[in-house]
């Protein structure tokens, strides 16, 4: 039975400029190693038995209705402009509408080469497909805005990178896959006529009710504030942060060297291209608002007034930093049981932070512990702690809701690196269990699952991951 996919295909109609159309490269022996039933579900997709469905989310086949394109876009990368990218591994084979009226891409990442792939083989190894799959559904089920894994594949093919690997294919969903970097494209080569297109594009899928340039920015920069916060507050480092990295609809895409922060520390940093620290963890919060000074800029050509413009655009990005200020109050006052947050709770937070960083506390157990009475335990510092712990409990006095708040700020589980790495070598072997065993545990991960207790340790020496590799 074939995969009925109800597409409708919005940036497919967009002129020419915007993409090339290009099919997807079949590959050797495709086999199916994920389907993400809820998430078929939600996007109406329906049909196909798991040989089919490995052949269409490989790109050996192509559903009814797709029209397969490579999106341009450029970017800033560590800081430097690159006028072209683009698709040069992936393939947006449509849009759907979901059940809940949204609309959303369909992608396949690691589909072959495009125009767009320069020097690259426009592949995926398996590594970084599972770690996308298990991270971005781990994302969407703490609550976090995310694109998401519908599917992986295995190709049957090897990759050649540092050494042979096992091939394969994500099939990513998005609400859409319009980054910074789309406007930067049309604006850096002065293409007013295509700005203005993606403009108008951009705001009706997002922003309806944005009247002009300045309005989607708002819009842009409040989805921004708010996300990096809610990264912040589960010690998400997304490890690439480049204006091609970073949605206008305010997801998190493109999980290459992301990883979860163990022990406390703000300047932790994976990527091993990041050594400046530029993407590290509490470097997120500005560079998110470098990225969104970049939108500003490429939006002024929209303008009539170009320095009456630039005069707005720059009062609204130098708001940002109150913004993301005032979302991570609120998610770390919640962690610490306060629903409603006062500007004098970010020295309790940051006094809590300063005794983690100190004893290096594991930052997820060390908030969930909290709740039990056993976070002294996870602190070095147990004069200081019994100090600050009597500060908080002023604080939230008798609040019968704070267990409650907590439990919901501060999760049992994520998506551990070393475990990831785990997960990663067993498929590499053809054990796919750990994978699934993963994405089970994480789809619930404020509830104590005492039979996955081994998932809420923290690396040992060992175990400890340093370094991650992006996925190409
Ligand atoms: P990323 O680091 O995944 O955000 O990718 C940055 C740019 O490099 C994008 O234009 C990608 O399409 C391109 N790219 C990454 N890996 C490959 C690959 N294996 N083949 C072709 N292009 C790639
Ligand atoms: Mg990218």
């Amino acid at each position: 039975m074939s995969l009925h996919v109800p597409f409708d295909n919005s940036y497919a109609r967009l002129p020419d400029g915007f993409f090339v159309r290009q099919n997807p490269t079949p590959v050797k022996a495709p086999r199916l190693i994920a389907f993400n039933r809820d998430l078929a579900d939600l996007l109406g997709i329906d049909g196909a038995d798991d040989t089919m469905l490995a052949r269409i989310l490989s790109g050996n086949a192509l559903p009814e209705g797709a029209e397969p394109l490579a999106q341009l876009y450029a970017g800033h990368q560590f800081g430097a402009f690159n006028p072209q990218l683009g698709d040069g591994r992936a393939l947006l084979l449509g849009e759907v509408v979901g059940t809940d009226g949204i609309r959303r891409d369909i992608q396949l990442k690691g589909s072959g080469r495009t125009p767009f792939s320069r020097m690259g083989d426009g592949r995926a190894w398996l590594g970084p497909v599972l770690r996308e799959y298990v991270v971005s559904e781990a994302m969407h089920a703490l609550g976090v805005p995310t694109t998401r894994a519908l599917a992986a594949v295995r190709t049957g093919e090897e990759v050649i990178r540092e050494r042979p690997l096992p091939g394969a294919v994500l099939t990513r969903v998005a609400q859409s896959h319009i980054r910074v970097g789309t406007f930067q494209v049309f604006s850096s080569r002065r293409d007013d006529a295509a700005l203005r297109q993606l403009y108008d594009y951009t705001v009706a899928r997002h922003d309806p009710d944005a009247g002009d340039p300045h309005a989607l920015l708002d819009a842009v920069i409040a989805r921004q504030a708010a996300l990096v916060a809610h990264w912040m507050s589960f010690g998400f480092i997304h490890g690439v942060m480049n204006t091609d990295n970073c949605t206008l609809s305010g997801e998190t895409i493109d999980y290459g060297p992301c990883a979860f922060m163990d022990a406390y520390a703000p300047d932790t940093v994976f990527s091993s291209i990041d050594r400046m620290g530029r993407y590290g963890y509490a470097a997120q919060a500005d560079i998110i608002v470098w990225n969104m000074a970049q939108l500003a800029t490429a939006l002024v050509p929209l303008c009539e007034d170009v320095d009456a413009a630039i005069e707005r655009f720059t009062d609204q990005v130098h708001a940002m930093p109150d913004l993301i200020r005032a979302a991570w109050l609120t998610r770390f006052a919640a962690k610490l049981g306060i629903d409603v947050p006062r500007p004098e709770d970010a020295a309790l937070i940051a006094d809590l932070l300063d005794l983690m960083q100190a004893g290096g506390s594991d930052f997820t157990n060390t908030f969930r512990a909290l709740a039990n009475g056993s976070a002294r335990d996870e602190i070095a510092d147990r004069d200081g702690y019994d100090a600050w712990h009597a500060t908080w409990q002023a604080r939230i006095g008798a609040s019968p809701e704070a267990t409650e708040i907590m439990a919901r700020a501060n999760p049992v589980f994520i998506p551990r690196n070393h475990q990831i790495e785990r997960m990663i070598d067993a498929a590499i072997e053809g054990n796919d269990a750990p994978f699934h065993r993963l994405n089970a545990v994480l789809a619930t991960p404020f509830d104590d699952q005492p039979d996955a207790a081994d998932l809420r340790r923290p690396p040992t020496r060992a175990e400890r991951v340093t370094a991650t590799f992006c996925g190409t």
